[in-house]
Protein backbone atom coordinates (compact mmCIF):
# COMPACT_ATOMS: atom_id res chain seq x y z
CA UNK A 1 0.00 0.00 0.00
CA UNK A 2 0.87 3.34 -0.84
CA UNK A 3 2.21 5.65 1.83
CA UNK A 4 0.01 8.94 2.84
CA UNK A 5 2.75 10.32 4.89
CA UNK A 6 6.32 10.85 4.50
CA UNK A 7 8.71 12.52 6.94
CA UNK A 8 12.63 12.26 5.06
CA UNK A 9 15.60 13.32 6.69
CA UNK A 10 14.32 15.10 9.79
CA UNK A 11 16.79 16.81 11.53
CA UNK A 12 15.73 19.03 14.46
CA UNK A 13 18.23 20.72 17.56
CA UNK A 14 17.21 22.35 20.81
CA UNK A 15 20.18 24.79 22.34
CA UNK A 16 22.83 21.57 23.60
CA UNK A 17 20.55 18.60 22.56
CA UNK A 18 20.26 17.01 19.06
CA UNK A 19 16.74 16.23 19.59
CA UNK A 20 16.75 14.00 15.46
CA UNK A 21 19.14 13.24 13.29
CA UNK A 22 17.84 12.43 10.07
CA UNK A 23 15.02 10.59 10.87
CA UNK A 24 12.35 8.73 8.31
CA UNK A 25 9.04 8.12 9.31
CA UNK A 26 6.08 7.13 6.72
CA UNK A 27 2.92 6.16 7.43
CA UNK A 28 0.30 4.08 5.03
CA UNK A 29 -3.27 4.49 5.18
CA UNK A 30 -5.08 2.73 7.54
CA UNK A 31 -2.47 1.46 9.79
CA UNK A 32 -1.71 1.80 13.48
CA UNK A 33 1.91 2.77 13.61
CA UNK A 34 3.57 2.41 16.90
CA UNK A 35 6.12 4.92 17.31
CA UNK A 36 8.78 3.86 20.52
CA UNK A 37 11.81 4.32 22.58
CA UNK A 38 12.84 5.71 25.62
CA UNK A 39 12.62 8.76 27.30
CA UNK A 40 14.13 11.55 25.23
CA UNK A 41 14.34 9.34 22.48
CA UNK A 42 12.78 11.94 20.42
CA UNK A 43 8.99 10.60 19.96
CA UNK A 44 7.28 13.89 21.07
CA UNK A 45 9.73 16.03 18.81
CA UNK A 46 9.11 14.85 15.45
CA UNK A 47 5.37 14.35 16.47
CA UNK A 48 5.30 18.00 17.38
CA UNK A 49 7.40 18.91 13.75
CA UNK A 50 4.09 17.24 12.33
CA UNK A 51 1.77 18.85 14.26
CA UNK A 52 3.31 22.42 13.72
CA UNK A 53 4.10 22.82 17.23
CA UNK A 54 8.11 22.91 16.51
CA UNK A 55 9.38 23.60 12.54
CA UNK A 56 12.22 21.24 11.23
CA UNK A 57 15.95 21.99 10.98
CA UNK A 58 16.08 19.75 7.77
CA UNK A 59 14.71 17.43 5.78
CA UNK A 60 10.84 17.09 4.15
CA UNK A 61 7.68 15.93 4.12
CA UNK A 62 5.04 14.66 1.88
CA UNK A 63 1.12 14.25 2.38
CA UNK A 64 -0.14 12.00 -0.64
CA UNK A 65 3.14 12.71 -2.88
CA UNK A 66 3.14 16.01 -2.45
CA UNK A 67 4.91 17.93 -0.47
CA UNK A 68 4.33 19.94 1.95
CA UNK A 69 4.89 22.83 4.68
CA UNK A 70 4.05 22.89 8.12
CA UNK A 71 4.42 26.12 9.72
CA UNK A 72 1.93 25.98 12.39
CA UNK A 73 -0.70 24.10 14.30
CA UNK A 74 -3.31 25.61 11.33
CA UNK A 75 -1.49 24.40 8.62
CA UNK A 76 -1.33 20.74 10.20
CA UNK A 77 -4.92 20.39 11.06
CA UNK A 78 -6.04 21.78 7.58
CA UNK A 79 -3.72 18.84 6.13
CA UNK A 80 -6.00 16.76 7.95
CA UNK A 81 -3.42 15.56 10.86
CA UNK A 82 -4.61 15.59 14.38
CA UNK A 83 -2.49 15.29 17.00
CA UNK A 84 -2.98 14.58 20.85
CA UNK A 85 -0.74 15.62 22.85
CA UNK A 86 0.90 14.30 25.84
CA UNK A 87 -0.48 17.11 28.20
CA UNK A 88 -4.27 16.92 27.67
CA UNK A 89 -5.44 20.30 26.37
CA UNK A 90 -8.99 20.28 27.56
CA UNK A 91 -10.30 23.19 29.30
CA UNK A 92 -11.90 22.02 32.44
CA UNK A 93 -14.62 24.21 32.92
CA UNK A 94 -16.36 23.52 29.64
CA UNK A 95 -18.76 21.18 28.83
CA UNK A 96 -17.47 18.02 27.13
CA UNK A 97 -19.37 18.95 23.92
CA UNK A 98 -18.23 22.34 24.07
CA UNK A 99 -14.58 21.17 24.25
CA UNK A 100 -15.67 19.13 21.45
CA UNK A 101 -16.53 21.69 18.94
CA UNK A 102 -15.39 25.01 20.59
CA UNK A 103 -13.59 27.02 17.67
CA UNK A 104 -15.25 27.98 14.95
CA UNK A 105 -17.28 24.85 14.04
CA UNK A 106 -20.81 25.18 14.11
CA UNK A 107 -20.94 28.72 14.46
CA UNK A 108 -23.41 30.07 12.10
CA UNK A 109 -22.79 33.63 10.19
CA UNK A 110 -24.23 35.59 12.53
CA UNK A 111 -21.66 34.33 15.48
CA UNK A 112 -24.03 32.87 17.90
CA UNK A 113 -23.74 28.51 18.70
CA UNK A 114 -26.15 26.68 18.59
CA UNK A 115 -25.70 24.66 21.76
CA UNK A 116 -28.44 21.83 20.63
CA UNK A 117 -27.18 21.80 17.47
CA UNK A 118 -23.33 21.22 19.52
CA UNK A 119 -24.71 19.04 21.83
CA UNK A 120 -26.00 16.25 19.39
CA UNK A 121 -23.21 16.60 17.32
CA UNK A 122 -20.84 16.36 20.55
CA UNK A 123 -23.45 12.88 21.06
CA UNK A 124 -23.28 11.36 17.33
CA UNK A 125 -19.40 11.80 18.11
CA UNK A 126 -19.35 9.89 21.05
CA UNK A 127 -21.79 7.26 20.19
CA UNK A 128 -19.92 6.64 16.67
CA UNK A 129 -16.72 5.64 19.92
CA UNK A 130 -19.11 3.60 21.65
CA UNK A 131 -18.47 6.39 24.70
CA UNK A 132 -22.10 6.06 26.60
CA UNK A 133 -21.37 10.02 27.99
CA UNK A 134 -23.65 12.68 28.16
CA UNK A 135 -22.25 15.81 26.34
CA UNK A 136 -22.99 17.96 28.84
CA UNK A 137 -21.09 16.75 31.27
CA UNK A 138 -18.63 19.53 32.53
CA UNK A 139 -15.39 17.92 31.79
CA UNK A 140 -13.96 18.62 35.77
CA UNK A 141 -16.26 15.64 36.47
CA UNK A 142 -14.89 13.22 33.78
CA UNK A 143 -12.38 10.34 34.36
CA UNK A 144 -8.81 10.45 32.77
CA UNK A 145 -10.53 8.17 30.32
CA UNK A 146 -13.09 9.75 29.32
CA UNK A 147 -10.94 12.29 29.27
CA UNK A 148 -8.91 11.03 26.40
CA UNK A 149 -12.21 9.98 24.49
CA UNK A 150 -13.04 13.52 24.49
CA UNK A 151 -9.78 14.43 22.90
CA UNK A 152 -9.98 11.48 20.51
CA UNK A 153 -13.57 12.90 19.24
CA UNK A 154 -12.06 16.31 19.19
CA UNK A 155 -9.20 14.90 16.75
CA UNK A 156 -11.93 12.89 14.81
CA UNK A 157 -14.52 15.72 14.24
CA UNK A 158 -12.27 17.94 11.66
CA UNK A 159 -12.23 16.07 8.71
CA UNK A 160 -8.58 14.55 9.46
CA UNK A 161 -7.23 11.60 7.60
CA UNK A 162 -4.37 11.41 10.48
CA UNK A 163 -4.51 10.82 14.41
CA UNK A 164 -1.39 11.25 16.24
CA UNK A 165 -1.63 9.81 19.56
CA UNK A 166 1.61 10.38 22.33
CA UNK A 167 1.25 8.13 25.02
CA UNK A 168 -2.23 8.33 25.91
CA UNK A 169 -2.60 5.07 27.96
CA UNK A 170 -0.09 6.60 30.45
CA UNK A 171 -2.99 8.01 32.82
CA UNK A 172 -5.09 5.29 32.46
CA UNK A 173 -6.70 2.33 34.48
CA UNK A 174 -6.21 -1.24 32.30
CA UNK A 175 -10.00 -1.22 31.73
CA UNK A 176 -9.69 2.23 30.44
CA UNK A 177 -6.75 1.29 28.27
CA UNK A 178 -8.68 -1.42 26.85
CA UNK A 179 -11.59 0.75 26.25
CA UNK A 180 -9.05 2.74 23.93
CA UNK A 181 -8.02 -0.27 22.24
CA UNK A 182 -11.46 -0.95 20.68
CA UNK A 183 -11.98 2.42 20.02
CA UNK A 184 -8.36 2.62 17.86
CA UNK A 185 -10.08 -0.78 16.09
CA UNK A 186 -12.56 1.26 15.13
CA UNK A 187 -11.01 4.04 13.62
CA UNK A 188 -8.72 2.23 11.85
CA UNK A 189 -11.81 0.14 10.41
CA UNK A 190 -12.88 3.38 9.73
CA UNK A 191 -9.95 4.14 7.11
CA UNK A 192 -7.93 6.48 9.82
CA UNK A 193 -4.20 6.46 9.47
CA UNK A 194 -2.89 6.50 13.62
CA UNK A 195 0.47 7.26 15.15
CA UNK A 196 0.70 5.57 18.95
CA UNK A 197 3.71 6.56 20.99
CA UNK A 198 4.20 4.37 23.89
CA UNK A 199 7.41 2.76 25.81
CA UNK A 200 5.16 -0.12 26.94
CA UNK A 201 6.02 -2.94 24.66
CA UNK A 202 2.67 -4.70 25.38
CA UNK A 203 0.56 -2.40 24.41
CA UNK A 204 2.47 -2.25 20.73
CA UNK A 205 1.55 -5.70 20.36
CA UNK A 206 -2.12 -5.16 21.39
CA UNK A 207 -2.60 -2.82 18.73
CA UNK A 208 0.52 -2.09 16.47
CA UNK A 209 0.85 -2.89 12.47
CA UNK A 210 4.46 -1.23 12.24
CA UNK A 211 6.51 -0.15 14.50
CA UNK A 212 9.37 2.10 14.23
CA UNK A 213 12.02 2.47 17.41
CA UNK A 214 13.68 6.04 18.10
CA UNK A 215 16.82 5.80 20.07
CA UNK A 216 19.05 9.32 20.75
CA UNK A 217 17.74 11.30 18.44
CA UNK A 218 18.21 8.74 15.56
CA UNK A 219 15.80 6.24 13.44
CA UNK A 220 16.45 2.33 14.67
CA UNK A 221 14.19 0.29 12.45
CA UNK A 222 10.93 0.37 11.30
CA UNK A 223 9.12 -3.02 10.56
CA UNK A 224 6.05 -5.11 10.84
CA UNK A 225 5.17 -5.77 14.81
CA UNK A 226 4.79 -9.70 13.55
CA UNK A 227 8.68 -9.90 12.43
CA UNK A 228 10.11 -8.17 16.02
CA UNK A 229 10.05 -10.33 18.99
CA UNK A 230 9.85 -8.54 22.47
CA UNK A 231 13.68 -9.27 23.03
CA UNK A 232 14.72 -7.99 19.61
CA UNK A 233 12.60 -4.80 20.69
CA UNK A 234 13.92 -3.98 23.93
CA UNK A 235 17.69 -4.43 21.84
CA UNK A 236 16.65 -1.56 19.66
CA UNK A 237 15.22 0.12 22.65
CA UNK A 238 18.16 0.16 25.11
CA UNK A 239 20.83 -0.29 22.02
CA UNK A 240 22.50 -2.93 23.98
CA UNK A 241 22.50 -6.92 23.31
CA UNK A 242 20.59 -9.24 25.65
CA UNK A 243 22.98 -10.75 28.24
CA UNK A 244 22.21 -14.27 29.62
CA UNK A 245 20.65 -13.63 32.86
CA UNK A 246 21.78 -15.48 36.39
CA UNK A 247 20.32 -16.02 39.58
CA UNK A 248 21.93 -13.42 41.90
CA UNK A 249 21.83 -13.34 45.83
CA UNK A 250 21.45 -9.89 47.48
CA UNK A 251 24.01 -10.04 50.43
CA UNK A 252 22.77 -6.66 52.01
CA UNK A 253 18.98 -6.71 53.63
CA UNK A 254 17.58 -4.68 56.22
CA UNK A 255 16.47 -6.33 59.39
CA UNK A 256 14.73 -8.97 58.42
CA UNK A 257 10.24 -8.42 58.70
CA UNK A 258 9.02 -10.99 55.92
CA UNK A 259 10.02 -14.20 54.93
CA UNK A 260 8.11 -15.86 52.30
CA UNK A 261 9.19 -19.67 51.54
CA UNK A 262 8.51 -21.96 48.70
CA UNK A 263 5.37 -20.24 47.90
CA UNK A 264 3.75 -22.56 44.94
CA UNK A 265 0.24 -22.63 43.28
CA UNK A 266 -0.81 -23.01 39.93
CA UNK A 267 0.75 -19.54 39.12
CA UNK A 268 3.61 -19.35 41.55
CA UNK A 269 6.65 -21.62 41.66
CA UNK A 270 8.92 -22.10 44.47
CA UNK A 271 9.18 -18.48 45.38
CA UNK A 272 11.52 -17.42 47.92
CA UNK A 273 12.59 -14.17 49.64
CA UNK A 274 12.90 -11.92 52.80
CA UNK A 275 11.74 -8.77 52.64
CA UNK A 276 13.22 -5.71 55.60
CA UNK A 277 11.96 -3.34 58.06
CA UNK A 278 11.65 -0.27 56.15
CA UNK A 279 12.05 -1.60 52.83
CA UNK A 280 10.25 -0.84 49.69
CA UNK A 281 11.14 -4.21 47.71
CA UNK A 282 9.55 -4.00 43.53
CA UNK A 283 8.47 -6.88 42.18
CA UNK A 284 8.89 -6.66 38.23
CA UNK A 285 8.05 -8.41 35.16
CA UNK A 286 5.72 -8.87 32.39
CA UNK A 287 2.06 -9.10 31.87
CA UNK A 288 0.90 -12.67 33.21
CA UNK A 289 4.79 -12.82 35.01
CA UNK A 290 2.80 -13.53 38.83
CA UNK A 291 3.18 -9.97 40.45
CA UNK A 292 -0.59 -10.13 41.16
CA UNK A 293 -0.70 -13.36 41.86
CA UNK A 294 2.43 -12.90 44.45
CA UNK A 295 0.14 -10.25 46.23
CA UNK A 296 -2.93 -12.08 46.02
CA UNK A 297 -0.98 -14.99 47.62
CA UNK A 298 0.55 -13.01 50.44
CA UNK A 299 -2.56 -11.38 51.27
CA UNK A 300 -4.63 -14.78 51.37
CA UNK A 301 -7.02 -13.70 48.41
CA UNK A 302 -5.49 -17.16 46.44
CA UNK A 303 -4.27 -20.32 47.75
CA UNK A 304 -1.16 -21.88 48.30
CA UNK A 305 -0.47 -25.46 47.39
CA UNK A 306 2.44 -25.23 49.36
CA UNK A 307 4.57 -22.63 51.01
CA UNK A 308 5.40 -21.06 54.41
CA UNK A 309 4.98 -17.12 55.64
CA UNK A 310 6.71 -15.69 58.59
CA UNK A 311 6.39 -12.53 60.47
CA UNK A 312 9.77 -11.35 62.78
CA UNK A 313 10.54 -14.92 62.60
CA UNK A 314 7.41 -16.23 63.56
CA UNK A 315 5.17 -18.73 61.40
CA UNK A 316 1.88 -16.98 60.60
CA UNK A 317 -0.97 -19.21 58.65
CA UNK A 318 -3.17 -16.98 56.29
CA UNK A 319 -5.66 -18.68 54.78
CA UNK A 320 -8.07 -15.33 53.75
CA UNK A 321 -7.66 -12.10 53.52
CA UNK A 322 -8.82 -10.96 56.83
CA UNK A 323 -6.35 -13.27 58.17
CA UNK A 324 -3.96 -11.07 56.55
CA UNK A 325 -5.71 -7.94 57.66
CA UNK A 326 -5.41 -9.43 61.31
CA UNK A 327 -1.77 -9.46 61.33
CA UNK A 328 -1.28 -5.92 60.17
CA UNK A 329 -1.25 -6.38 55.64
CA UNK A 330 -3.09 -4.24 53.37
CA UNK A 331 -3.38 -4.73 49.72
CA UNK A 332 -3.71 -1.52 47.73
CA UNK A 333 -4.93 -3.55 44.34
CA UNK A 334 -4.55 -2.95 40.89
CA UNK A 335 -7.78 -2.03 40.02
CA UNK A 336 -9.12 0.32 42.92
CA UNK A 337 -12.19 0.70 40.88
CA UNK A 338 -13.79 -2.97 41.44
CA UNK A 339 -11.57 -4.85 44.39
CA UNK A 340 -9.88 -1.66 46.38
CA UNK A 341 -13.35 0.30 47.07
CA UNK A 342 -16.81 0.89 46.57
CA UNK A 343 -16.72 3.74 45.32
CA UNK A 344 -20.85 4.46 46.33
CA UNK A 345 -19.65 4.90 49.64
CA UNK A 346 -18.35 7.20 51.77
CA UNK A 347 -14.97 7.92 51.91
CA UNK A 348 -15.71 6.67 55.77
CA UNK A 349 -17.42 3.49 55.23
CA UNK A 350 -14.94 2.64 52.74
CA UNK A 351 -11.96 3.06 55.48
CA UNK A 352 -14.16 1.26 57.91
CA UNK A 353 -14.73 -1.60 55.55
CA UNK A 354 -11.50 -3.15 55.94
CA UNK A 355 -11.54 -2.51 58.96
CA UNK A 356 -14.27 -5.14 59.98
CA UNK A 357 -13.01 -8.01 61.40
CA UNK A 358 -10.60 -5.92 64.08
CA UNK A 359 -14.08 -4.77 65.25
CA UNK A 360 -15.87 -8.15 65.13
CA UNK A 361 -13.12 -8.90 67.46
CA UNK A 362 -13.52 -6.22 69.42
CA UNK A 363 -10.45 -5.03 69.29
CA UNK A 364 -8.64 -1.39 69.29
CA UNK A 365 -10.73 0.36 67.35
CA UNK A 366 -14.19 2.33 68.29
CA UNK A 367 -15.94 3.89 65.40
CA UNK A 368 -15.44 7.62 67.10
CA UNK A 369 -11.81 6.64 67.18
CA UNK A 370 -11.56 5.78 63.20
CA UNK A 371 -13.15 8.70 62.65
CA UNK A 372 -10.38 10.55 64.07
CA UNK A 373 -7.92 8.77 63.18
CA UNK A 374 -9.03 8.83 59.41
CA UNK A 375 -9.64 12.39 59.81
CA UNK A 376 -5.18 13.09 60.88
CA UNK A 377 -5.03 10.70 58.25
CA UNK A 378 -6.65 12.17 55.41
CA UNK A 379 -4.81 15.26 56.16
CA UNK A 380 -1.38 13.95 56.14
CA UNK A 381 -1.82 12.57 53.03
CA UNK A 382 -3.52 15.70 51.85
CA UNK A 383 -6.25 13.86 50.51
CA UNK A 384 -8.43 16.24 48.69
CA UNK A 385 -12.31 16.22 49.58
CA UNK A 386 -14.78 18.32 51.18
CA UNK A 387 -15.57 15.80 54.26
CA UNK A 388 -15.00 12.58 54.70
CA UNK A 389 -18.82 11.33 54.06
CA UNK A 390 -18.75 12.04 50.65
CA UNK A 391 -18.71 8.90 48.48
CA UNK A 392 -15.59 7.70 46.87
CA UNK A 393 -16.86 8.51 43.05
CA UNK A 394 -16.61 11.96 43.43
CA UNK A 395 -12.78 12.01 44.10
CA UNK A 396 -9.93 11.80 41.50
CA UNK A 397 -8.06 8.70 40.82
CA UNK A 398 -5.16 10.07 42.75
CA UNK A 399 -7.57 10.99 45.55
CA UNK A 400 -9.09 7.55 45.60
CA UNK A 401 -5.99 5.61 45.78
CA UNK A 402 -4.53 7.72 49.25
CA UNK A 403 -7.93 6.89 50.74
CA UNK A 404 -7.36 3.07 50.15
CA UNK A 405 -3.87 3.60 51.29
CA UNK A 406 -5.16 6.06 54.30
CA UNK A 407 -7.51 3.06 55.61
CA UNK A 408 -4.64 0.49 56.22
CA UNK A 409 -2.56 3.66 57.91
CA UNK A 410 -6.00 4.08 59.91
CA UNK A 411 -5.67 -0.06 60.83
CA UNK A 412 -2.03 0.70 61.22
CA UNK A 413 -0.73 -2.09 58.95
CA UNK A 414 3.09 -3.37 58.77
CA UNK A 415 3.18 -4.62 55.59
CA UNK A 416 1.39 -2.84 53.06
CA UNK A 417 1.20 -4.44 49.34
CA UNK A 418 0.56 -2.33 46.21
CA UNK A 419 -0.62 -3.64 42.81
CA UNK A 420 -0.22 -0.74 39.96
CA UNK A 421 -0.23 1.82 42.47
CA UNK A 422 -0.18 4.79 39.97
CA UNK A 423 -1.79 3.72 37.29
CA UNK A 424 -4.60 5.62 36.23
CA UNK A 425 -3.49 8.49 38.08
CA UNK A 426 -2.12 11.78 36.89
CA UNK A 427 1.18 12.86 36.46
CA UNK A 428 1.21 14.90 38.97
CA UNK A 429 -0.24 12.78 41.53
CA UNK A 430 2.29 10.20 41.09
CA UNK A 431 4.71 12.00 43.08
CA UNK A 432 2.92 12.93 45.88
CA UNK A 433 1.68 8.58 46.13
CA UNK A 434 5.84 8.24 45.51
CA UNK A 435 6.00 10.56 48.72
CA UNK A 436 3.46 8.54 50.83
CA UNK A 437 5.24 5.22 50.36
CA UNK A 438 8.73 6.47 51.59
CA UNK A 439 7.26 8.42 54.51
CA UNK A 440 5.29 4.94 55.32
CA UNK A 441 8.60 2.33 55.21
CA UNK A 442 10.49 5.61 57.01
CA UNK A 443 8.05 5.23 60.03
CA UNK A 444 8.91 1.69 60.03
CA UNK A 445 6.45 0.01 57.91
CA UNK A 446 7.37 -2.50 54.57
CA UNK A 447 6.56 -2.23 50.98
CA UNK A 448 6.14 -4.73 48.40
CA UNK A 449 4.78 -3.01 45.24
CA UNK A 450 4.57 -4.98 41.85
CA UNK A 451 4.73 -2.27 38.60
CA UNK A 452 5.20 -2.39 35.21
CA UNK A 453 6.54 1.26 34.82
CA UNK A 454 10.61 1.13 35.13
CA UNK A 455 11.15 4.36 35.74
CA UNK A 456 8.38 4.03 39.21
CA UNK A 457 10.80 0.91 40.26
CA UNK A 458 13.62 2.63 39.89
CA UNK A 459 12.48 5.72 41.78
CA UNK A 460 11.42 4.12 44.88
CA UNK A 461 12.65 0.70 45.07
CA UNK A 462 15.16 -0.62 47.49
CA UNK A 463 15.54 -3.92 45.95
CA UNK A 464 13.81 -5.69 42.76
CA UNK A 465 12.80 -9.16 42.54
CA UNK A 466 12.55 -10.33 38.27
CA UNK A 467 9.27 -12.79 38.00
CA UNK A 468 9.46 -14.64 34.97
CA UNK A 469 6.44 -17.07 34.33
CA UNK A 470 5.85 -17.44 38.47
CA UNK A 471 9.42 -18.03 39.20
CA UNK A 472 12.03 -15.32 40.70
CA UNK A 473 14.55 -15.49 38.03
CA UNK A 474 16.84 -12.20 39.18
CA UNK A 475 17.50 -10.15 42.15
CA UNK A 476 18.68 -6.36 41.79
CA UNK A 477 20.21 -4.91 44.73
CA UNK A 478 21.09 -1.47 43.31
CA UNK A 479 17.89 -0.62 41.02
CA UNK A 480 19.18 2.39 39.66
CA UNK A 481 21.66 1.32 38.15
CA UNK A 482 20.75 -1.63 36.42
CA UNK A 483 17.57 0.22 34.12
CA UNK A 484 18.73 -2.01 30.81
CA UNK A 485 19.51 -5.10 32.63
CA UNK A 486 15.91 -4.73 34.41
CA UNK A 487 14.00 -4.50 31.29
CA UNK A 488 16.18 -6.91 29.84
CA UNK A 489 15.70 -10.14 32.44
CA UNK A 490 12.20 -9.04 32.59
CA UNK A 491 11.64 -10.29 28.72
CA UNK A 492 14.12 -12.81 28.33
CA UNK A 493 13.33 -14.78 31.34
P1 LIG B 1 10.42 11.49 23.85
O1 LIG B 1 9.06 12.03 23.48
O2 LIG B 1 10.88 10.38 22.98
O3 LIG B 1 10.51 11.13 25.28
P2 LIG B 1 11.30 14.19 23.25
O4 LIG B 1 11.01 14.32 21.81
O5 LIG B 1 10.36 14.81 24.19
O6 LIG B 1 11.50 12.65 23.60
O7 LIG B 1 12.74 14.77 23.55
C1 LIG B 1 13.90 14.51 22.75
C2 LIG B 1 15.05 15.34 23.26
O8 LIG B 1 14.80 16.71 22.97
C3 LIG B 1 15.26 15.28 24.75
O9 LIG B 1 16.63 15.31 25.01
C4 LIG B 1 14.57 16.51 25.25
O10 LIG B 1 15.16 16.94 26.45
C5 LIG B 1 14.81 17.49 24.13
N1 LIG B 1 13.74 18.48 24.02
C6 LIG B 1 12.45 18.23 23.67
N2 LIG B 1 11.74 19.37 23.61
C7 LIG B 1 12.60 20.38 23.94
C8 LIG B 1 12.48 21.80 24.05
N3 LIG B 1 11.32 22.43 23.84
N4 LIG B 1 13.57 22.49 24.42
C9 LIG B 1 14.75 21.87 24.64
N5 LIG B 1 14.93 20.55 24.54
C10 LIG B 1 13.88 19.79 24.20
MG1 LIG C 1 7.35 12.23 24.72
Amino acid sequence: MSNILEMKNISKSFPGVKALQNVDFSLKKGEVHCLIGANGAGKSTLMKILAGVYTKDEGEILLDNQQISIKNPSDSMQLGISTIHQELSLIENLTLAENILLGNYLKPKGGFISWQKMNKEAKRIFDLLGVKVSPTMPTTEASMGLKQMTEIAKAIRSDCKIIVMDEPSTALSTDEIHKLYDVIALLKKQGYTIVYISHKLDELYAIGDRITVLRNGRWIITDHIDNISQQQLIQHITGRAIEKVQKTHSTILKEEFIKIENFSNNKLKNIDFSVGKGEILGLYGLVGSGRTELLRAIYGADQLASGNFYMNGQKKKIKSPSDAVDIGIGLVPENRKTEGANLDLSILDNAMLSSLSSYSKGSFMKPSMMKQAMLDVMKKLNIKAHNMHVPMSTLSGGNQQKVIIAKWLVHKSKLLLFDEPTQGIDIGAKDEIYSIMKEIVNEGSSIIVATSEIDELLAICDRVLILFEGEIIKEFSRPSESKNDIMNSAVSG
